[in-house]
Formats: C-alpha cells, structure tokens, sequence
C-alpha cells in the first residue's frame, strides 16, 4: 500500500478504522484482564495403561486430550489434587470447553458424571453454554484421578480445567456476553439489511440478509448454542456434517457477497467466474455433508478445511481489491478481514495444541467476523448514496428530456399557428400576428410575467405587441423613453439580462432584452420580464432567440408568399388581373351564372388612338395613361365585378348578374369616366378616351364567344368613331 493510495481513502474511513482497532484493543485487554483472575488446579493428563483401542492421546503441550474423530470412545486419565475445604467452600467443578463431541463423561470407580454431549441440549448448561461443567462430589479431597470419557465424530482438542464453582461461572458468563454479543450485532444486521432491502429494493441487501443470517447460524452451530434453542433442536440430526454444511455454505456466501459489494463482476469478469465455480463446489459439498454418510466425514473435514482457507484467501484478495479501487469502507474491512484471518489461525493453532485456550483466542474469529460484517454492511449501506445519486441524475435527465420535449412540442406548435394564421393574414396584419404569435407561444414556456415585441421600421412599419395585453398609451408609456437605450441594445445583437425596478414599491423584477435579427435601418427588440430576482437562464434566451428568429422567417415567407401570388394574379403595370387569371375567372363566373340561371356581361375596352399618345409623349408617358385608366376602370366598377388587363391597352371587365342594358349603362359610365379624367403629362393636360363593347351571354353560349361578340363589338364601336359603347347583337351579319 503506497502513501499515495493512503492519502485517497476518506477521512471517515480512517475514523472507523481507529474506532475499530481501539474496540478491539479494548476488547482484547478486557478478556486479557478477565483472565488473570483463573485460578484453576493443575492438572496431570495421561492416557491409561493397557486400553490401546480406545486410548486418548495426549496434545503436544500435555494438557489436553486429542479426539481423533474416529468412531469408538476415547480415554484419558486426569490427575489432580484437591484441597482440604471447610464446610463453606464451594464444590470444585471440570470445566471442558465446548467442542462438537457426541458424548463426554467422568468416571471415578463407583462414580459417574452425568452425559454431555454437543448435539444434546442440558437442561443446567444456561442459556449460551460455553463449556461442559462436571461438578465433583462436595466430598473429594486430596488426590483424585478421573477417566474422560470421549467420543467424537469430529477431531478436537479437550482442555479440561479444576476449577472453583464460582470460577466455572464466571467463564461461562463471560463466554455468555461474548456470544450474546456477536449473535446480537448479526442478528441486528440481518434485520437492517432485510429493511433496507424493502426500503432500496437491491437485491445486494438481500445478499447481505442471507449471509449476515448464515454467519450467525453457523457461528450459533459451531458454539453449539443452535442445539439448545427449542425450534432448531431437530438440526443436530445431522451432527457433525450439518456444522460442516454450515461452514461450507458460509465458504460460499461470504466471497458472493464481496464480489456483489466489490462490483468484481464488472471489474474482473475472469475473477468472478473462478470465485462463482469454486462457491457452486462448495454448495455442492455443503450438500454431499447433508446426505449424511457417515464415512464421508474423514474427507469433509480436512476439505472443510481447506475451504475455510480458500474462502479467507478470496475474501481478503476481493477486499484488497475493492480497497484499490476506493471503494467506501473497504480499508476498515481489510483490516477487520485480516483480523478475522488471524484469529482464525490463532484458533486452530489453540485446538492443535500450539496455543493457550485462553477465551480472546477461542471467539476472537467470531467477534473480528462479526464486526467484518458490520463494515461490510456500512460499505453496502454507502451505496444508497450511490443510489440516490443516481436517481437524482435520472430525475435531472428526465426533467431535461421533458423540457425539451416540450419546447420542441412548443417550436412546433408556434410553427404551425405561424403558418395557419399567416396564411389567412392580411399583408399589413402579418408582421403584429406573427409576433403575437410568438409571445403566445413564448412567454409560458420562460415564465415570463409580462412581454412586448418591439419593431420600428420593419417592412416600413411600427408594430408593437404586448402580452398580456394593455391600453394603447399605456403601450407607449412603458416603452417611450427607453426607445433609444432599446435601439442601441438592438445595435449588439447579443441578448442580455437586467434587474428592473416595478411599481411604485420598488419591487424586484429581471428584464432580458433579445434583438430581433431585422436588417438596419429597421430595428426591433424582445423584451421579457419576470418578477422576483429570479434571472433568466441562457437556455431560456437562447429559445427566445431561435423563437424570435423563427417568427421572422415566416414574416418573411408570408410575404413573399403575397408577393408571389400577386404576380402570379395580377399584371404588374396595372394591378387589375392578368389575362391568364382573368381567363380563369371568366370561365368560373361564366359556369356560376349558368347555374344560377342569371345574366353575365363582358364588356372589351380600348382606347383610342392609345399609339399617338406613345409616339407623341414616349413609353414612360403611356404606361401612366395605362396605370390611370385602369384605377378609373377599377372605381366605376361595382364590388362583385372583375377587371383585367386583356393585352396592350385593352381591358376586359366581366359583370356577373348584368344584363345587356344594364351592362350598357355600365359601360357608358367607364367610358364617361375615362373621358373626364383630367391627366397631365409634363405640365401638358392628356386627354383619354376609349371604345367599349358590350356582350351578354346568350342561351348555352360558352366564355370564348361572348368574348368573341364583345371584341367585335368593340371594333364595332372604333368604326363607330371611337370614345362610344357598342351592345353585340347576338348575331353578327
Ligand atoms: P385604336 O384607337 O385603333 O385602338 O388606335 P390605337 O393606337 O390604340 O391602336 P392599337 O390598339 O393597335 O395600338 C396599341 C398600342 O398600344 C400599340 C402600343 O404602342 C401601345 N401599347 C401596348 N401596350 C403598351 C404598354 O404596355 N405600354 C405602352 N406605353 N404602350 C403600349
Ligand atoms: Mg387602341
Ligand atoms: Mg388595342
């Protein structure tokens, strides 16, 4: 571990970790100190003379006896001395740890103890037992040997202790609190990791649930306290192998677990399927011991063994690991998984004779595997600030997306209103609809209280619009003097923001100000307001911007639109229709009165010696004359009547519902009109005149021969001598 990589892990995490090497300090002592109040008698072990299929053999220390875990009793001969007692004094008590043996007994010729056994509950032994206790006889003084008898499925190393009565009870109470403790702290844990699994829905807490609940009936198995509780008593059928299914089953679910907080599947896929095979084969093992053949016992219990081995070695690689990797509490739970090793190794040491049976050294494995837990369960807890991290992001995207869907849906709604109302908009309305347009659109979307659209100039207009909507002076007085600071903001080009003052109280209220891209001289400004000090936000500009830039694009689109249909529709020198429109309408208008069953006049207009005035005065001069007669033209005629110019400076106008007299009295008007005209060119007066000649259709008569009968009708009239109205007869002779 470098210093570099030290420096990264979190100061909390060093926290916890001093805590936790100051509990176990504390721990430690307090068991250490605990101790030194034993006071036991010595004891001579031996094995017996003369009994060699079932002698006991005797640890390498000479103070316990070895169980071979072979079939068959087991005997040991224990020699001690006891002292004189007075009436008083409390009965001397063998005390012997605790170890998962079938049967265990003393004998004394003449006199037997009573049975204890590991899988058989006592109804004395208290409530966590920690040790079998024998009492002896209240009389036995001086010398005593006792045989032990032993048989044990699994191989172990009895350490029996003379003590006082008193004595006996102190280190059971003592392996009580021990017990309590660690049972406490796992079952707790299991509960929290339960909640939190209902809380977070993460099936990691289920995991954490499973092997914090397997940690403790294992530990209970192995302590032997699972046998005395009244529901579970049916678990020691299985004896011996159901403590090593248990173990194994631990093997297996402690690694998973790492693997799950340490997210190894992600980071070392190889790993994790290695880790995931080698757990399969221990569940499998776990349940070749529940199958309860007696003689595979011999090979379980060194695989055991070496499952315990493997597991610690994985555990403590994939807390390594997930310690490189930053991962929270993963230094504390390195050096509490470390700690667990050790004393793991301290107790088997113990039972092979190597070590004193000293009380830290028999539950210090379970008290560091308990508080591994618990780091481990702080590590998966972090996680939950993962987690709401995460929903955070996801609730922050998805109101993101939402916005933007419903700007987008709010671009494409104002495109379309853009669109409809332009349409049916009037040339000198499009400008103020458009912009309305915009601010309806707009102003919810950028929450804005108040907002105006100022334009000057634009397309040669003034146009202001405010929403929500206020008096015309009032219009004016919001915006007045600030016309020229607005123009030369509009100059920028840059949007921007400022506070602003409201009201005659004073109140708070920000301004954005967005240009509209209008080429200068015109000019033109967005305003925005909002109460409070509440700013807008670049995003919100920005779509004011493209809102703005997008209802000028249709402005423009609707004009050229305009644009484009009049010269389609109507000859550019005159503005009445051209021929190709008039042509339409007069079949159209033609087909209406044949419906309707009502009259329709076409009356042909020239004028007269049009080519002198040419000649004399020039082009320029006749186009004026053109322009002049077709307004006079356009004002005789009635609202319901057509007029176009024909070719050259010929007009046609047709007359729906007219008749032949009435389309006379018509046509005598126009001709009375244009005589009257008092035109001048170059300070001279011009003086115009034209011909008309009139054709109602007749009966069944399609448009080209009533156009027909009024053109010969026309030159009728120039034979006439011109400035005069001819009626077509319906048949030329
Ligand atoms: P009339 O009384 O017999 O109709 O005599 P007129 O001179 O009008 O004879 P005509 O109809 O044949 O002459 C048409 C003249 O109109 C010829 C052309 O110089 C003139 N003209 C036609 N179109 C235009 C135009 O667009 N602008 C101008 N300035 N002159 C036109
Ligand atoms: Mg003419
Ligand atoms: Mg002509």
């Amino acid at each position: 571990m470098s210093l570099h990589s030290l420096r990264r892990v979190s100061h909390h995490e060093w926290l916890v970790a001093a805590g936790l090497l100051l509990l176990c300090g504390l721990f430690a002592s307090a068991v250490a100190g605990g101790m030194q109040g034993a006071d036991a008698m010595p004891v001579q072990l031996s094995a017996p003379p003369g009994q060699d299929g079932n002698r006991a053999s005797i640890s390498a220390d000479g103070r316990g006896i070895v169980v071979a875990g072979k079939p068959g009793e087991a005997v040991a001969r224990m020699r001690f001395t006891l002292p004189q007692r007075s009436d008083r004094d409390e009965p001397w008590v063998v005390w012997v740890e605790r170890k998962p043996v079938e049967r265990i007994q003393l004998v004394r010729d003449g006199w037997r103890s009573e049975q204890r056994g590991f899988f058989k509950p006592h109804a004395n032994a208290g409530p966590l037992p920690t040790g079998y206790l024998f009492q002896l006889p209240y009389g036995w003084e001086g010398d005593i040997e006792l045989e032990l008898h032993v048989t044990g499925a699994m191989p172990a190393v009895l350490r029996p202790r003379v003590v006082g009565n008193a004595e006996a009870w102190r280190v059971e109470r003592q392996g009580v609190a021990i017990s309590a403790t660690i049972y406490a702290s796992l079952f707790t844990l299991a509960l929290l990791a339960l909640a939190l699994f209902s809380a977070a829905r993460d099936s990691l807490f289920l995991t954490l649930f499973g092997c914090a609940a397997l940690t403790l009936l294992t530990l209970a198995a192995v302590n032997g306290h699972l046998y005395q509780v009244q529901g579970l008593r049916w678990l020691a059928l299985w004896g011996a192998q159901g403590l090593l299914a248990l173990q194994f089953l631990l093997c297996a679910s402690l690694p998973q677990l790492l693997m799950r907080y340490a997210g190894t599947r992600r980071a070392h896929p190889g790993v994790a399927r290695g880790v995931d095979i080698a757990c399969v084969a221990m569940a499998l093992l776990a349940a070749t011991c529940l199958l309860d053949l007696q003689p595979m016992l011999r090979w379980l219990q060194p695989l055991a063994m070496v499952a315990r081995v493997a597991c610690a070695l994985a555990c403590m690689g994939l807390v390594l690991d997930a310690a490189r990797r930053r991962l929270p509490m993963a230094w504390p739970l390195a050096i509490l998984a470390l700690l667990t090793i050790v004393a793991g190794v301290a107790r088997q040491l113990m039972l092979w004779g190597y070590l004193q049976d000293v009380p830290w050294v028999r539950s210090g494995d379970q008290v560091a595997l308990a508080g591994a837990m618990a780091i481990l369960a702080v590590g998966v807890i972090n996680r939950i600030s993962d987690y709401r991290d995460q929903r955070d992001r996801d609730q922050l995207a998805r109101l993101d997306s939402e916005r933007r869907m419903q700007r987008e849906a709010s671009r494409s709604d104002l495109n379309a209103a853009l669109q409809v109302k332009l349409r049916s908009c009037a040339e000198g309305d499009i400008e103020w609809t458009a912009f309305h347009q915009l601010l309806e659109h707009l102003v919810p979307l950028v929450r804005a209280g108040r907002a105006i659209v100022l334009a000057r100039g634009y397309h040669g207009q003034d146009v202001q619009v405010v929403v929500p909507a206020v008096r015309r002076g009032e219009a004016e007085a919001l915006l007045g003097k600030r016309e020229l600071s607005l123009k030369r903001h509009a100059a920028n080009g840059i949007p921007l923001q400022q506070p602003l003052s409201v009201g005659d109280a004073g109140g708070l209220a920000m301004e954005a100000l967005v240009p509209l891209p209008i080429r200068a001289p015109a000019w033109g400004m967005l305003l925005l307001e909002r109460a409070g000090g509440e700013g807008f936000t670049t995003e919100e500009l920005a779509l004011a911007g493209e809102f703005v830039r997008l209802a000028l694009v249709h402005v423009d689109q609707a004009l050229t639109a305009i644009q484009l249909r009049r010269s389609a529709e109507l000859d550019a020198l005159t503005g009445t229709f051209n021929r190709r429109t008039i042509d339409q309408w007069v079949v159209r208008s033609f087909g209406e009165a044949e419906r309707d069953g009502q009259p329709i006049s076409v009356l042909f207009v020239d004028m007269d010696h049009f080519k002198a005035i040419n000649d004399k005065y020039g082009h320029a001069c006749g186009d004026h004359c053109l322009r002049e007669v077709a307004r006079a033209l356009r004002n005789a005629l009635g609202e319901g009547d057509l007029l176009g110019r024909y070719g050259g400076e010929e007009f046609i106008a047709v007359l729906p519902a007219r008749g032949g007299a009435a389309a006379r009295m018509v046509g005598e008007l126009l001709r009375g009109d244009v005589e009257r005209l008092m035109l001048e060119w170059e300070g001279q007066p011009l003086r115009l005149t034209v011909s008309v000649g009139v054709a109602t259709r007749l009966r069944d008569e399609r448009p080209p021969e009533t156009i027909d009968r009024a053109d010969k009708a026309l030159y009728a009239a120039k034979r006439g001598g011109r400035n005069c109205v001819h009626v077509a007869p319906a048949v030329f002779s």
